[in-house]
Formats: structure tokens, C-alpha cells, sequence
């Protein structure tokens, strides 16, 4: 149940002064349902109106409040604008500047031979001062000299919402503190309800934005702490491998350092009784494969199941036939399982599964649907971890007798600071080294209006027989737009290629899209004209050249691993760029990291510096992960101290039933991170 004291911030809008249907609709597109929300809308920067009582042309191009004097009114002919011609206290002009045929609306706020207050912002033209469209503060109309500015939408201003924030944060009570005294003391960050008000008089006040920043980390950082806890305090099943089916592995091959180190580190997690909760970070082509197999053998040494979760129909094959060649010759069992598999196939693996003759199965979310059932399931393996959020992780948790190990594997790159965030409750190893061997690819950034030398290069490429991959511009984010691209850049490739270009987009049921795969994945076909879901994992060595078309509009990460579709062979890999002509200066700079550098966690580090304090981490980008108060750079300052805390409360100072703990308790629910306490009290 929420803390009681909550309840004023969890009302609609609606109690607010002020705020009936017609403002609801604008609150409710800046995602303000509730006071709370309205209380947290924070303001992104402000504008200071300078007193003054002269007019100085040094204060061009600044917003200042001054008494001025109407003198005289030029109105043009037509549908010019109205000039009021003013005067300051010592007699300096200023012409007051009305657009739009307002000029008896003008007449009548500044009568001639009247003293009045006036705002806006000063500027030059030709000769003259002038103010366009000024503001006239009513005489008993209060100015803030620092306005707040706000993220708006239609029919709301920065006036309007400020007005509504002061009615939200007056309506907020005071919160017990959950901060650590002496953290909060060190960073002199005021109270809850001290910060709330600070920062809406003034937006540059730092450490009051800080410590709400902190709350929201903080939040976050102890929802997961908990999950950790109530996954560590269940008593799994330690195994013991051998080494027995480990030593019959022939590879062609040794396992690199991180490789070694990283089944070093698994194993240890496996021979404890608490289950292991790890997260393997690895970029594309790191060999995150290889230490799965091996995790998974050390369960099956152990006499038990072990069960691998691949997030597409595709992915789940794929990993299915490198480790029944991988593992070949091994006195094991391996079974496939996806949402594909019907009927007879489907009972017959159901069958095996449960009498344990399958040791390792491979499939999509299908392998943990409730009619499945594992005679032992000791270990659960996730690749593509980011497509998977907490909910999904702790329902795994359900499947085997004891609660199964967890490995979840992820190659999206994300920067070290922000692991935390995302998977604060794991413990993480890191693939940090590349097999030997690998190609770099080689990478250009070129602009769109180079289509036809784009078409040519790829006309190369096919005639000495190699295979593409052709990626689709985002339109949108709408699949049905992203499907339309994909489908005309087909046709014109289909008009110089003929049938050696495919197309493969999210829309296909499973079977037709694996089918379209497996034909390119042969080399029946040798142009993959593709939406995004080719993103993950597929592998086709000999396909060497990528093209991405407005990769400007990708995210780094995603660009990254679409690029590392190609370098999987031997060969020479080429990833083609195509830009669209004006960029921000930003987007050139991300683009130009691209081709600078390989390695996807170097680019995680930029990327987040290079999109810096504006960008919040939304839901979009980054799955289950939505902050709104935290900015990255925020976080990356705040999350390692927030996880430290999480802990020390959980682990020492008694949990969420004690004094700072029920205070805790309050900031999970006002972040909605209260899904951490009702799993508390359910285990
Ligand atoms: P990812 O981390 O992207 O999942 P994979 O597991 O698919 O990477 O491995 C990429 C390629 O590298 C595979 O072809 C695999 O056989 C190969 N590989 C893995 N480990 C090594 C190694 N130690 N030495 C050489 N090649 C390796
Ligand atoms: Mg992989």
C-alpha cells in the first residue's frame, strides 16, 4: 500500500487551480497526470529580466524591465505592425513593436502620457531600440526577476506552468528523509521538499537538482538492490562440474583471456548456493557464445538442465546449430524449441525435457511457457539481455525446482556508469579482448545524394561474389513506414539485380523471415535489404559489405551492431554510411566516431558524452530504464553512490522496516519503483 502521505501527490491534475479540461489535454501530452508529475516537470533553464530604469543600447539583445512612457502611435498602412513610440525617466526613445493588425489592443494598454511597467526583450533596429511584442506587467502583477523556462506544449507557457508547479509543490508535503545523513550532509544537499522549491525559483540551482536527481537514482538503484536480495535469499542448487564434458571439447581454437577469466568467474557463481545473477558484457563477435556453452556444460556436468533464451525465431536456430557443432561428439543432448514448433514436435520435446533426456535446450520465450516443464533446470542463459526487462528476469526465476543461475548476455554497449542503472541488481564481467584474427571494418560515411555510387560499389562487390546486407532508413519509428522504405529500395535493387536481392523486415511471420534467412545464409541470394531485424546476432561470414541508409537517425549502439553484422569472416568487411545532407553538428561528430573507432564500448563512452546533459534515458531507447529527473552525466556522477547506499540500507541497516528504511519505502513509490516492495513482501 502507498505511504498515506503520498496521496495529495498522486491526485489528478484536476485539483490544481486553474486547470480544468482545456489544460489537462496540453498537462497530459508533457506526460503531467498527477501533482506529483507537475511537481517534477522541471524547469530546463530561465531567463533574467534586468531592472533597469535607462535605456542602454548595451543591453541589446538582454530581457529587461523598465517604466516606460507612451508618447506616440504609428500604425503602418495595411498589415504592417504598430509602432507605440516611448519614452524612459530621461527622455530616451524605444519603439514598442505589435505584429498583427493588434493596434487598438495596443492603444489600450499603453495610453498616451501613462507610466507603465514594461518586459521584453531589447533590440536594435536600424537606428531605434525597440521592444517587439513587450509584456505590460500590471501594477500589481509580481515580476520575477529569474523566470523559469519549461518544456511546453501547445497551449501551455512558461508563466503558466510555473504558476501550476508553485500550486503542486505548495500541495507536497514534507518527506521523511531517506538520504544517508552523512551523504547528504558531504554533498550539502538540502531536503526533499527544500530542493522542490529551490528549483523551481531558480533552475540554476545545482545541488538542489542534484539531490532530486539523486532521489530518482536512488529509487531505482533500490528497487533493484531488493530484487537482488529476494533472488540471493532463495536457496538455489551449487554445481559442481567435473570437467568431465569440458574436456572432450575440441575447438579450433583457445579461449582468449576475458574468455578464460569470464568461466572462471561463472563458475564461481555456480558452485554457491545463492543463484548466481551475472550479466556477461560483450561487444558483437567478443565470443559470448563460447562462454555460454561453457556455463551451460559445467551445468550439465552437474547433472543438471540448462536453458538458453534467444530473443528472435532466427537468433534461437542460429545458436541451435553453432552449438550442435560446437559441442559435437559430446555425450549430450541438445533440443530447439520456438513458438514454430507445433503438435507432435512440439509434445516430443516437452516429453524429453521433462524426463531430462534434452540436457540443453535453445528456444525463444516459448521454452518458458507454463506448459513447460524441466525435469531439472539448474541454469538459465539470456542473450540480448536489453530485450528483456526485471519483470521477464524475475518470472525465469519460477521455473526450476530451486531457482535457477541466470547468465544474461548483452552486446548492446552501454557506458560503464550506466550499467549500473540498467542492471544494478547483476554482477557483471566484461568480454574486454577480441578473438585473434578478426578484420577490422572499414568504415565511410557518405552522403545520400550518392545513391547511384553507392549501387555501383555494391554491383562490385556481388561480381566478385560477395553477400550485402542493405539497411533501411527508420522512418519514424513507425513500422509500417520502415516497411514501405524497405520495400521500394528493394524494387530499385530488384531493377538492376534481379532476384539476388531479398527483403526481410519485422512484419513476416517467423517462418517466412527464417526462410528468407536461411536462403541468404546459403548464398542463394546475395542482397539483404533489410528493416532493423537484422539487428541481432545473425551471422553470414561471407556477406562483407553493410549499408546503412540515414544513419544519422540510428543510435550509436544500434549502428554498431548493425555494423557488426559483417567482420565475421576472414575477409575484408566494408560498413557504407549514408548520410542525409544537413546534419547537426552533434550528428557529424557521432557519425565521425564511427568511423573512427571499433570498439562499441569506447563508443558508448562518447556517445554519452557527446549527447551530454540534455538527453534523458526514456523508455524508448533503453527498455524498462525511464528517468525523468536524471540526466546520464547526472547519473554517471550519482549512480555508483546510490547503488553503494541501496545496499548499505538493505544489507545493514535493517532493510525497509527500519526508521530510514520506511523513509525508503516512500521514494520507491514516488518514483514508481514500488514493484521492488511488493516483491519484498511476497517472498
Ligand atoms: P558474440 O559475442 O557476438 O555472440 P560469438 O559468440 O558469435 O560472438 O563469436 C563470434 C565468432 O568468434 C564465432 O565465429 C566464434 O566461433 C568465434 N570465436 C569465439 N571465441 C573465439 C576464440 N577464443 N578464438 C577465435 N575465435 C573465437
Ligand atoms: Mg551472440
Amino acid at each position: 500500500m502507498r505511504p498515506e502521505i503520498l496521496n495529495p501527490l498522486f491526485a489528478e491534475t484536476l485539483v490544481l487551480k486553474g486547470v480544468g479540461p482545456a489544460i489537462a489535454k496540453p498537462l497530459d501530452r508533457l506526460g503531467l497526470a498527477r501533482v506529483i508529475d507537475v511537481a517534477f516537470h522541471l524547469p530546463t533553464g530561465y531567463v533574467d529580466r534586468l531592472p533597469r530604469t535607462e535605456l542602454m543600447s548595451s543591453d541589446v539583445g538582454r530581457i529587461i524591465t523598465i517604466t516606460l512612457t507612451a508618447r506616440d502611435y504609428r500604425t503602418s498602412a495595411g498589415r504592417g505592425p504598430t509602432r507605440v513610440q516611448a519614452t524612459d525617466m530621461h527622455g530616451n526613445y524605444v519603439s514598442l513593436v505589435f505584429f498583427g493588425g493588434s493596434s487598438g489592443w495596443a492603444k489600450k494598454l499603453l495610453p498616451i502620457g501613462e507610466a507603465k511597467r514594461i518586459s521584453g526583450r531589447l533590440d536594435e533596429y536600424g537606428q531605434e531600440l525597440q521592444i517587439v511584442h513587450p509584456d505590460i506587467v500590471e501594477p500589481d502583477e509580481e515580476l520575477r526577476e529569474r523566470e523559469p523556462i519549461y518544456p511546453l506544449s501547445e497551449g501551455l507557457t512558461s508563466r503558466r506552468l510555473a504558476a501550476l508547479t508553485a500550486q503542486a509543490v505548495a500541495r507536497a508535503p514534507d518527506l521523511p528523509e531517506w538520504i544517508e545523513p552523512g551523504l547528504k550532509a558531504k554533498r550539502e544537499w538540502p531536503g526533499w521538499h527544500e530542493s522542490l522549491e529551490r528549483i523551481h525559483a531558480d533552475p540554476s540551482d545545482a545541488k538542489a537538482r542534484e539531490r532530486l536527481a539523486y532521489d530518482e537514482v536512488f529509487a531505482n538503484q533500490l528497487a533493484m538492490t531488493l530484487v537482488r536480495a529476494d533472488t540471493r535469499k532463495r536457496r538455489g542448487r551449487a554445481l559442481h562440474g567435473d570437467g568431465r564434458l569440458r574436456d572432450l571439447l575440441k575447438l579450433p581454437y583457445t579461449l582468449t583471456g576475458a574468455q578464460s577469466r569470464t568461466v572462471g568467474e561463472i563458475e564461481g557463481d555456480l558452485a554457491q548456493t545463492a543463484p548466481m545473477l551475472r550479466l556477461l558484457q560483450g561487444d558483437v563477435g567478443s565470443g559470448k557464445t563460447l562462454v555460454a556453452a561453457m556455463a551451460m556444460l559445467i551445468a550439465v556436468e552437474a547433472g543438471a538442465q540448462a536453458a538458453m533464451l534467444a530473443p528472435t525465431e532466427i537468433l534461437a536456430r542460429q545458436h541451435y546449430e553453432t552449438l550442435r557443432k560446437t559441442l559435437a561428439g559430446l555425450p549430450i543432448e541438445i533440443g530447439v524449441l520456438t513458438g514454430r514448433d507445433k503438435g507432435r514436435v512440439r509434445e516430443a520435446i516437452l516429453m524429453a525435457l521433462a524426463s531430462g533426456e534434452i540436457d540443453i535446450l535453445i528456444g525463444t520465450h516459448a521454452i518458458f511457457q507454463d506448459a513447460v516443464g524441466y525435469k531439472d533446470l539448474a541454469l538459465v542463459v539470456v542473450d540480448e539481455q536489453h530485450r528483456f526487462g526485471v519483470a521477464q528476469r524475475m518470472t525465469l526465476q519460477a521455473k526450476g525446482v530451486a531457482p535457477p543461475h541466470l547468465l544474461a548476455m548483452t552486446a548492446t554497449p552501454i557506458p560503464r556508469t550506466l550499467t549500473l542503472a540498467q542492471y544494478g541488481e547483476m554482477d557483471v564481467s566484461r568480454l574486454d579482448e577480441m578473438p585473434p584474427g578478426r578484420q577490422p571494418i572499414e568504415t565511410r560515411v557518405i552522403s545520400e545524394d550518392r545513391l547511384d555510387d553507392v549501387v555501383n560499389a555494391l554491383g562490385r562487390h556481388l561480381a566478385d561474389g560477395g553477400q550485402a546486407y542493405w539497411v533501411c532508413p527508420l522512418v519514424e519509428e513507425s513500422e509500417k513506414s520502415d516497411l514501405a522504405a524497405a520495400e521500394m529500395r528493394a524494387e530499385t535493387l530488384r531493377a538492376r539485380f534481379g532476384d539476388k536481392v531479398a527483403l526481410v523486415h519485422g512484419r513476416m511471420k517467423p517462418a517466412e523471415k527464417d526462410a528468407v534467412m536461411a536462403e541468404f545464409s546459403a548464398a542463394r541470394t546475395s542482397v539483404l535489404v533489410a528493416t532493423t531485424v537484422i539487428e541481432v546476432g545473425v551471422d553470414v561470414p561471407n556477406a562483407t559489405l553493410i549499408v546503412i541508409e540515414h544513419a544519422d537517425r540510428f543510435g550509436l549502439a544500434q549502428l554498431h551492431q548493425l555494423r557488426g553484422r559483417v567482420g565475421r569472416g576472414t575477409g575484408r568487411s566494408i560498413c557504407l554510411l549514408m548520410r542525409g545532407s544537413s546534419l547537426s553538428e552533434t550528428s557529424r561528430a557521432r557519425l565521425a566516431l564511427m568511423r573512427e573507432t571499433n570498439d562499441g564500448f569506447r563508443i558508448a563512452e562518447e556517445d554519452l558524452r557527446l549527447r551530454g546533459a540534455g538527453e534523458l534515458l526514456g523508455t524508448k531507447q533503453s527498455g524498462e530504464m525511464a528517468f525523468r529527473l536524471a540526466t546520464p552525466d547526472m547519473m554517471a556522477d550519482l549512480l555508483q553512490c546510490a547503488h553503494d547506499d541501496a545496499r548499505l540500507l538493505i544489507d545493514r541497516d535493517g532493510g525497509l522496516e527500519g526508521p530510514r528504511g520506511q523513509a525508503a519505502r516512500t521514494a520507491l513509490y514516488l518514483f514508481d519503483r514500488d514493484a521492488g516492495v511488493a516483491l519484498l513482501r511476497s517472498g
